[in-house]
């Protein structure tokens, strides 16, 4: 079975730094474009981004990235099979032409205007904003999407900060609420990035679930959505 990502840290923190204890760690996987780790202590947590890039990679190359990383928060020496392995991997045709595809695909991604026929998403999202975050999230791009797909109702892209509906909900039969209920889903994954328990993606977390409860017709958008 495969080892959690915060398993990992831990015992290359242990290694580091036998003898003390490990502070609180939070990993986050991000969508750079590049590939690119992070690490920094805050109020006495580690912080940790990792490329999402990294998400499939190899547990011994986890490891490397681990070990790096930690190694350059306590000044430590970094090893040199740790680092090689982590240049192999990073530098290997694979993951070089990911990154490229990865980037050419940000670049290139088509968005449509959020003024659609009867519903302008943009008002949409101001609106919500209001209503249940006080006004605070900052507004990303806006799109219907470029068919009429059912499959995915929704989305919200990190990579290009994006939030793009279906456009089957810009339509006059659509009750309002339906659409907001929607959008208000994307905007849950605005405020809640993917965090990692172990080695499992997290895409909804408990407080992501309670949070969605709090949309006042949630079963009603739900059932309509049932019928659809
Ligand atoms: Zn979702």
């Amino acid at each position: 079975m495969r080892e959690g990502v915060v398993e990992i840290f831990q015992n290359a923190y242990s290694e580091l730094r036998p003898g003390t204890s490990l502070p609180e760690l939070k990993i986050d996987f991000y969508a750079f474009a590049n590939v690119n780790n992070t690490i920094r202590l805050r109020n006495g947590r580690l912080l940790v981004r990792l490329s999402d890039l990294l998400e499939g990679a190899p547990e011994n190359v986890l490891r490397a990235i681990a070990h790096i990383l930690l190694a350059k928060m306590y000044r430590k020496p970094v090893d040199r099979a740790h680092a090689a392995r982590y240049r192999r991997y990073v530098g290997s045709h694979e993951i070089v032409r990911k990154a490229h595809l990865v980037r050419q695909m940000r670049g290139r991604k088509i968005l449509r205007p959020a003024r659609g026929h009867v519903f302008d998403l943009d008002a949409v999202f101001e609106e919500l904003n209001m209503r249940f975050f006080h006004g605070l999230m900052a507004r990303p791009r806006m799109s219907w999407s470029q068919t009429r797909t059912r499959r995915i109702l929704g989305h919200f892209d990190p990579a290009h900060n994006a939030i793009i509906i279906s456009r089957i909900f810009d339509h006059p039969a659509m009750p309002r609420y339906v659409l907001e209920y929607i959008v208000y889903h994307e905007m849950l994954h605005l405020k809640h990035p993917v965090r990692l328990r172990g080695s499992r993606r997290c895409v909804h977390s408990a407080e992501f679930q309670a949070e969605e409860r709090l949309f006042p017709r949630a079963g009603e958008a739900e059932a309509f959505l049932k019928r659809m």
